[in-house]
């Protein structure tokens, strides 16, 4: 044989590629690389992943596998890219085959996806026949996880079923040179859902609705805006009246607003964005980005240092800036209160009614409800602070098991953790278990992810928190198979291990919350862990602990933790009078500690927080949890530095009293709560990294909703440097608990 008829002999490979490769262009991309290295074979969607047959000469195919593993489309996350030799079949031409049924699915649905630039164009070009429709998109933008009801993922499993294709949608849907081959959502204003506007009981509908909800926008209205997971509240920014009136019909007090800019260049005005914020911004999973405030907004986030800004991402957003928006909109979730997002048409205008002056309401259905996502850049790592859209339901971890394991999380911030397959996909973001409706939504998710991935509930090990009391454990209590409960703080440090797949590494952890079910019964919330996952976390430190009075009212009133915190320090301490100015209620709250009445044991960081923020002036009820710690880091950040307190870690505890002392004194003496506050947060970061450097582990891990405070985890990346680890992937606070519950399971299952 010559060289030549070798270079030309024919040979046949199979690719299996998995992880976020349906729904994002992924067969119209290998079907365009085949066609320009004149590669024969096919490529179909199957439920574990994307298959290829190629079949060419040698140089071909190694050119062809060479570019589909080197540029995949954008929003492809590979996971598994293998290649295997095949037997020749003798075939002629490249084509995509109709998806095959069978096996269990293990490919991964991919998060909803951002307007492409290429679509933005179209949008705006009156020559082009998508000009100016609100439903634009193609294989590398639009909805996905949200108009999802199966896998695998094709037309008639999703909320586009109801709207045939148009000669024109089709002939681009079949298309393999086309950006639209095989676009689920594909449509256009002859075949597609429309919009319309509901104001009063005037109806318009076409581009009208869109131009008419930009005016009302833009003359102060609220408006209700059906996006990708679920219905926004609207109005303009910086119209104070309309933020003032969104906050009295929401009954949202002082809560931050999300805002929405026109572009980039109105977001630079908003916040201070470095590099690695920009991207965020901007990437394609388009979440809020949380960022130094540059300028106020009155109303949107009251006695708060930051703003979250994110980008329009919807054709409908882009459509309302060019209508005539304001700017900068307040974009908040549209429920009440902390209720989860409304999604639902019908539910939506009927719980929205008092709220909203107008309605823009899209036809398309929502599959899932699914709130934006939020994160904070901290260095070059994009800290996930919520994790909805654009980021569910992609996997979050690899895990050494083939066991199904569903972890429920805890009930504040809830969010569910699926393990299938060895990949641990996370849900979005559901609520607090507290309302009706994130209930329904957490059953809801529990049925979506076993559906989607194929997992009957009885072959599932079930994971719960300890606390006998959650409405998580007692759903767990009602789910067959076996079940494993978790401590919450041993989830929160396995959390951030889990992300990176250490499950060997020995870690020093500190989980640092509000409130958290303990081995004994009490409330932890200060807590130091030594080990790691394969070997177990031992706790062997913690914060003293204090007595807290009254209950559950004590996490609302940061005076009445303080009556805890400051029982053994008060003695003498007019605290109804300046500086402190403490209500009656603090009065009440020690009497309770003395008598022992209603009083429990805690070792909550959380609750020291906030005695210091009543101490330096936060002195009334907290209308959102985290509240008054974030008004004490906000403090913090508005003081020059200081020389920190000292908050000594002796006999395992860290003493807390001291310090306490010293932040009463000083405030006697008419010191500058500011400095107070920053002294207050510098000695926390710098107890942290001694008793860390006493362990001497190979890592250090800090998680917990403490652990959401800008001001300490950047004192502590500036201390500790790569040595300490946080989590990226999930929340800090409870949305990142159930990943954590599931690692914490695994290992007691092996
Ligand atoms: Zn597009
Ligand atoms: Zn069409």
């Amino acid at each position: 044989m010559s060289v030549t008829d070798k270079a030309t002999a024919r040979h046949a490979v199979r690719l299996h590629i998995t992880g976020v490769v349906q729904g994002v262009g992924f067969r119209p991309f290998v079907y365009r690389v085949a066609q320009r290295h004149g590669v024969a074979g096919w490529v179909l969607n199957a439920q574990d992943g994307v298959h290829v047959l190629a079949e060419a000469s040698d140089d071909a195919i190694a050119r062809f596998v060479d570019e589909v593993r080197q540029s995949p489309p954008p929003a492809a996350r590979v996971a598994t890219f293998d290649v295997t030799p095949a037997a020749i079949a003798g075939l002629v031409a490249f084509e995509i085959r109709e998806s095959a049924a069978a096996g269990a699915p293990t490919v991964r649905i991919s998060p909803d996806l951002a307007l492409c630039a290429d679509c933005l164009r179209e949008l705006f070009d009156p020559s082009d026949r998508r000009f100016k429709y609100p439903y634009i998109n193609c294989t590398n933008c639009g909805p996905r996880y949200s108009i999802v009801y199966g896998l695998p993922y094709d037309r008639p499993r999703t909320a586009m079923r109801d709207w045939p294709l148009c000669e024109h949608c089709s002939r681009e849907y079949a298309d393999p040179a086309d950006r639209r081959f095989h676009a689920q959502p594909v449509a256009c204003s002859a075949c597609g859902p429309t919009m319309r506007l509901l104001a009063g009981d005037d109806v318009v509908t076409g581009t009208g609705a869109i131009e008419g909800a930009a005016a009302l926008l833009a003359r102060g209205a609220i408006v209700a805006v059906k996006g990708i997971g679920g219905y926004h509240l609207a109005c303009d920014a910086a119209n104070a009246g309309s933020v003032a009136a969104m906050r009295e019909r929401k009954y949202r007090k002082e809560r931050p607003f999300a805002l929405m800019a026109r572009n980039l260049e109105v977001a630079r005005t908003l916040v201070q964005l470095d590099g690695n914020a920009e991207s965020a911004l901007t990437s394609i999973e388009r979440p809020i980005v949380v960022a130094p405030a540059r300028r106020p907004f009155e109303g949107v986030a009251p006695e708060n240092s930051d703003l979250g800004v994110m980008l329009a991402y919807t054709p409908v957003h882009h459509l309302l800036f060019a209508a005539g928006a304001p700017d900068v909109l307040v974009m908040t979730s549209a429920n009440r209160s902390s209720e989860p997002i409304a999604y639902d048409d019908r539910e939506a205008l009927s719980s929205l009614a008092g709220i909203a002056d107008a309605f823009l309401v899209g036809e398309r259905p929502i599959a899932r409800r699914i709130d934006d996502s939020v994160v904070r850049v901290v260095g070059d790592a994009r800290v996930v602070l919520r994790r909805a859209r654009g980021l569910a339901p992609e996997a979050v971890g690899t895990f050494p098991t083939t066991t199904p394991i569903l972890a429920l999380g805890g009930d504040l911030k809830n969010a569910l953790t699926l393990v299938v397959g060895g990949q641990a996909f996370a849900s979005q973001h559901i609520g607090d278990l507290d309302h009706l409706s994130a209930r329904d939504a957490f059953v809801a998710t529990v049925g979506d992810l076993c559906a989607m991935y194929e997992v009957k509930p009885e072959q599932l090990t079930v994971v719960h928190d300890l606390h006998p009391g959650y409405r998580s454990t007692e759903f767990a209590r009602s789910l067959p198979g076996r079940r494993i409960g978790v401590q919450h703080h041993r989830a929160h440090i396995a959390s951030v291990l889990a992300e990176r797949d250490a499950w060997e590494t020995r870690v020093v952890g500190f989980a640092f919350d509000g409130t958290g079910y303990g081995d004994d019964g009490s409330i932890w919330g200060g807590e130091v862990f030594i080990g790691s996952l394969a070997g177990g976390l031992a706790r062997v430190g913690h914060l003293r602990p204090a007595p807290l009075p009254g209950g559950d009212a004590a996490a609302r009133f940061p005076v009445q933790a303080a009556a805890g915190f400051l029982y053994d320090l008060d003695d003498g301490i007019d605290f109804e009078r300046p500086p402190f100015s403490f209500p009656k209620r603090y009065a009440d709250a020690r009497a309770l500690v003395k008598h022992r009445v209603r009083t429990f044991e805690t070792t909550s960081m959380g609750r020291l927080f906030d005695t210091v923020a009543a101490l330096t002036g936060f002195t009334r009820e907290q209308s959102f949890e985290g509240q008054a710690a974030m008004w004490l880091e906000h403090l913090a950040r508005s003081s020059g530095s200081v020389a920190p307190y000292v908050l000594p870690y002796e006999r395992d505890q860290f003493d807390f009293r001291p310090m306490l002392a010293s932040v009463l004194a000083d405030r006697r003496v008419g010191r500058a709560p500011c400095e107070i506050a920053r002294a207050f947060h510098f000695a926390v970061a710098n107890a942290v990294a001694a008793v860390a450097d006493a362990y001497n582990a190979d890592r250090i891990v800090v998680s917990g909703g403490v652990f959401q405070n800008a001001l300490l985890v950047d004192t502590l990346v500036a201390m500790l440097g790569p040595r300490m680890w946080f989590n990226v992937k999930v929340p800090p606070n409870d949305g990142g608990l159930s990943l954590g519950q599931a690692a914490c399971a695994l290992a007691e299952l092996k």
